[in-house]
């Protein structure tokens, strides 16, 4: 561990993280690395978000960060203006101004070993990890362990119902909660995992044997499908929820490799903030008609 009297540069940490986590990994659709800060200069605190917005940016401005690790892109499509007009212009002009430099690290922290989906398979205290969808032996992030999501077995079974119970407890709290597809008498061993949305991987899930497959953003027709067509269980976290974990994994390498003073936001950045269930059958408001 360094010392905290000489704290590292922007450039220093950045070549730490993309050692844990190599830019090469990413996958090519998306925009990784350091997105603003002068490589110089120096990095006492950090602030890592999963999503970087207004709410986060005042959270690192309050804090007196000098960085930001982000786990989703401040910017993916080609811009030609960062005018502070405009919402992600300002979010950069903000950042500068508070001299604090902001680094992604997404799909390629995603695929690493320990990564994203190692931090949520932790939660459920999966054991026997492995990868749900490996690198193809010609792909950068090739090699043991790594990957999209995680497969592991449960401490002791359970049923689908009282593992969507166990999810929304284990899980970071969110208004979305946890939602679940299949026979809720269903017994779950086997777990797999993925942070974020894992939809495009329902038939790795499927052709892994697993009993049950927790991810975010499922949809209609691709989760009846599934299900109908012999699949695990589904079952559907907040997006934010299932990233979450790994901040906590990130602000270790940052402390103990890098010596530097880290917090993590616990602010929900999931979008819904609105939940209602239906009513339990027997306190339903009595019917006006009657
Ligand atoms: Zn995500």
């Amino acid at each position: 561990m360094r010392s905290t009297e000489t704290p590292p540069t922007v450039a220093e940490v950045v070549a730490e993280l993309e050692r844990r986590y190599p830019p090469a990994w990413a996958q090519e659709w998306d925009r990784v690395g350091l997105v603003l800060g002068e490589p110089e200069a120096q990095v006492r605190r950090a602030l890592c978000v999963v999503d970087v917005v207004p709410e986060t940016v005042a959270e690192a401005v309050d804090a007196g960060a000098d960085l930001m690790v982000a786990h989703h892109p401040l910017m993916l499509r080609g811009v030609s203006s960062v005018a502070p007009t405009t919402y992600k212009g300002r979010i950069v002009h903000q950042l500068i101004k508070a001299d604090i430099a902001l680094y992604v690290a997404h799909t390629n922290a995603d695929v690493a070993e320990p990564g994203v989906s190692d931090a949520l398979a932790a939660r459920f205290g999966l054991t026997g990890l492995r990868p749900l969808h490996p690198p193809a032996g010609n792909e950068p992030a090739y090699g043991a362990g790594r990957g999209i999501g995680r497969i592991g077995e449960l401490p002791e079974p359970m049923t689908l119902a009282e593992l969507t119970r166990h999810a929304s407890v284990v899980l970071p709290a969110t208004v979305w909660g946890v939602r679940a597809a299949g026979d809720p008498q269903r017994a779950v061993r086997t777990l797999a995992v993925s942070g974020g949305s894992g939809d495009s991987f329902l038939a790795a899930a499927t052709a892994a044997g697993v009993d049950a497959y927790l991810t975010a953003d499922l949809r209609h027709h691709p989760t009846s499908e599934h299900l109908a067509t012999g699949g695990p269980a589904l079952l559907d976290a907040a997006h934010w929820a299932t990233e979450r974990p790994w901040l906590d994994d990130l602000a270790v390498v940052l402390r103990e490799a890098l010596g530097v003073e880290t917090l993590v936001s616990d602010l929900e950045t999931d979008p819904w903030t609105v939940h209602a269930a239906p009513p339990a059958a027997d306190d339903k408001e009595p019917d006006r008609e009657g």
